[in-house]
């Protein structure tokens, strides 16, 4: 399904774990109220920081499989052993209506909303270093050693496939990351075809 130049704007961030892809999306949804962040279906405990409806819906593996078997999903993925999946009714509702919005989801799941949404912009963020992305899982004291391990060794795949994305941001410094986010998501909606349908009006002014 292609959107239409009226439809919202679909924005795919994906990145290697311990990129700090979560407070930089964050940061984005609070500087841009037009953007929302579609919550993601998971089979994965919740952490204790986390809040069910705000991070994720927290759903068992049953649960996740009846809806995948209705197919409830846009895309779904298993990552590190956990289920995740993107509601597929509430991408196609917001999108209709108009609604920008942002995926937070891993390579596997972009590339099948890829083929829904042909026109979907791909944002691939990037650790500064391999070291400071290591030093970073360790330190946020969420995961246990062997989790951090594959978590590491997932790192090299998910990184092997940014030539799919439109658009590589590193994350080096917040403020700077969340300056190039903000950048990509305006550059988009000013696009020749969402402004001449937007400014058709203007535009007719001249003809
Ligand atoms: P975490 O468990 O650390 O929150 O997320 C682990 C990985 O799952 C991250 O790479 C995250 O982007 C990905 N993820 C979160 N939600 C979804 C989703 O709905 N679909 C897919 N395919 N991946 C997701």
């Amino acid at each position: 399904m292609a959107t239409s130049t009226n439809s919202g704007c679909l924005f795919i961030i994906s990145a290697p774990s311990g990129t700090g892809k979560t407070s930089l999306i964050r940061a984005l949804l609070k500087r841009d109220t037009h953007l929302k962040l579609s919550i993601s279906y998971t089979s994965r405990p919740r952490r204790s920081a986390e809040v069910e409806g705000r991070d994720y819906h927290f759903i068992s593996e049953d649960i996740f499989k009846q809806m995948q078997t209705r197919g409830e999903f846009l895309e779904c993925a298993e990552v590190y052993g956990n289920l995740y999946g993107t509601s597929k009714k509430w991408i196609d509702t917001a999108i209709a209506a108009g609604q920008d919005i942002v995926l937070e989801i891993d390579c596997q799941g972009a590339a099948q909303v890829r083929r829904f949404f042909s026109n979907a912009i791909g944002i691939f963020i990037l650790p500064p270093s391999c070291a400071t992305l290591e030093k970073r899982l360790v330190s946020r004291d969420q995961d246990d050693a062997d989790v951090i391990k594959k978590r590491l060794e997932a790192v090299r795949e998910e990184v092997s496939h940014v030539n799919e994305f439109d658009y590589v941001i590193i994350n080096d410094e917040l403020e700077k990351a969340v300056n190039n986010l903000a950048c990509i998501v305006n550059a988009e909606r000013l696009r020749r075809e969402r402004q001449i349908n937007k400014h058709q009006a203007l535009i007719t002014q001249f003809t």
